[in-house]
């Protein structure tokens, strides 16, 4: 048996005539950007989110940068502000952050659940402290009660970067946060658990004030039509993508609860020494293990027909863009980047890929 990582296709054909039906509309409709299917959509994801606002943009990347941009504009950030950011996450998160001249002040996270450790985010703060942005990496729950504590005490903005964790709130039991000022960005890309056909993002906020700065970067810097109030810049999400991620949105709960039953059935029937399993309750983007002969077990694997990813391996710090972090000394991050490795799991795998995967590993010696 063959196992793919992700099969796109499959997770398309689940919904297949919906996707063709609403495609075949938009082409039919003469209009293809800044329509009713992004005003729709919109709406209905700040509902999903329990947000006031939703702006969508072009992809993840832009929703993290036009949001910190933002509360530049608004004078609530400044060039050379620190931002506290987990060390082991994807590199758009800390592009974003230097994209607009503030400083990434790398934090270890938890080898149990990958999130960043908040006992080490007090020791990271300084004067120029003025943000914690949290990555719901692999799709498990960042927040916690003392970082919500530690922005209120500080006066800090709570960011999220949400690209991995479409519904995370839904699974998270911690009691809402409104009173702290903060953002959320979220990337559709094709792989993610809330996918468009194409790049497409979003910021989501009850900010009213950053809602309607980051509206305006996103189109040219405009306030209204020609009169444009900030140099910005030209990032938007087409009426397609609008559409699909509409009708997708119907179906997330129910598809992240089957990404939840394939975690449980690897966190009941995995049996290996010495590989460490991640946490329960999420939305189950990746599922991530480590294991100390990582690449010994991925080319089992691969000969046993289940192919694995790792996220990642090389963290930001250690990449050739970031020079000026090469020298840093993250232990926990550099150990994850050596063995972590990511199993198959999306919501249309079949159970018996799931236990074709779960023999396999069970087998490995
Ligand atoms: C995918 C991803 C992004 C970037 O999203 P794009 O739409 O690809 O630009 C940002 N942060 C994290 C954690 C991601 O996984």
């Amino acid at each position: 048996m063959e196992v793919e990582y992700l099969s796109v296709k499959r997770i398309t054909a689940l919904h297949l005539d919906e996707f063709c039906a609403a495609a075949e509309e938009v082409v039919r409709s003469g209009r293809y950007l800044r329509g009713q299917h992004v005003a729709h959509f919109e709406e209905q994801y700040a509902a999903y989110t329990g947000q006031q606002h939703c702006i969508s943009c072009g992809n993840g990347l832009d929703a993290l940068t036009i949001m910190l941009r933002a509360y530049k504009e608004l004078g609530v950030l400044c060039a050379g502000d620190e931002i506290v950011v987990p060390a082991n996450t994807f590199i758009a998160t800390i592009l974003a952050i230097t994209e607009n001249g503030l400083v990434p002040v790398l934090v270890e996270p938890r080898l149990q659940d990958y999130q960043i450790d908040d006992a080490l985010i007090e020791k990271a703060l300084t004067h120029r402290t003025r943000a914690i942005m949290l990555v719901h990496l692999y799709g498990y729950n960042a927040l916690t009660e003392k970082i919500a504590s530690l922005c209120r005490r500080h006066h800090l903005l709570l960011l999220q970067d949400c690209a991995q964790a479409h519904g995370w709130h839904k699974v998270c039991s911690l009691p809402r946060h409104d009173d702290i000022r903060g953002a959320a960005a979220y990337s559709f890309y094709p792989g993610k658990n809330l996918a468009a056909f194409a790049d497409a993002g979003a910021i989501t906020t009850s900010d009213g004030a950053l809602a309607a700065v980051a509206r305006a970067l996103a189109n040219y810097g405009a306030r209204e039509k020609y009169v444009f109030t900030y140099q910005g810049r030209n990032s938007r999400m087409d009426e397609m993508s609008a559409a699909i991620l509409s009708i997708k949105l119907k179906y997330l709960d129910e598809e992240n609860r089957r990404r939840q039953e394939i975690a449980d059935y690897y966190i009941d029937h995995i049996r290996h020494d010495g590989l460490l399993l991640p946490p329960r309750e999420g939305v189950h983007h990746i599922f991530p293990i480590l294991f100390s002969e990582r690449d010994r077990l991925r080319a089992y694997l691969r000969a046993e027909g289940v192919e694995t990813l790792v996220h990642y391996p090389l963290p930001p710090h250690r990449q050739d863009c970031y020079k000026e972090y090469n020298a840093l000394s993250l232990p926990r991050t550099e150990r994850i980047a050596r063995e972590e490795l990511s199993l198959p799991l999306h919501q249309a795998l079949r159970d018996d890929e799931v236990e074709h995967v779960v023999a396999a590993i069970n087998r490995f010696v």
